[in-house]
């Protein structure tokens, strides 16, 4: 990998920490609150955060593994290469988005069909 791919494993592994670090503090904030799945949750308030929280932890490990997915790629070689056709995905694409796995002509056409 040339010194720009270097930059985006660099960015990956901060991101990777980073979300490590927000799902710690989501789980912490759990246990701080013992009677939170025990107790009938009759306030609409309490509703709404837990379910918000419990959107906001998916949503984190969802690109968790997308992240652990290209820093795989990393140690494969593979990475920035799209994953349908195997053409290098632009730069200025991986620049936006780190973690894409296929090139913008496929994923426009994945999101088509
Ligand atoms: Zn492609």
């Amino acid at each position: 990998m040339d010194k720009a791919g270097e930059s985006f494993n660099k960015w990956l592994e901060e991101e990777r920490e980073r979300l490590i670090a927000e799902l710690e503090r989501l789980g912490v904030t759990e246990q701080d609150n013992p009677g939170y799945s025990t107790h009938i949750a009759d306030d609409a308030t309490e509703v709404f955060e837990n379910a918000k929280n419990h959107a906001l932890r998916q949503n984190l490990q969802r690109l968790l593994g997308q992240v652990n997915d290209a820093l795989a790629k990393f140690e494969k070689g593979t990475y920035g290469l799209c994953e349908d056709c195997g053409e290098m995905i632009a730069r200025a694409r991986l620049k936006a988005l780190p973690y894409a796995t296929l090139c913008l002509k496929c994923q426009r056409q994945r999101e088509r069909s």
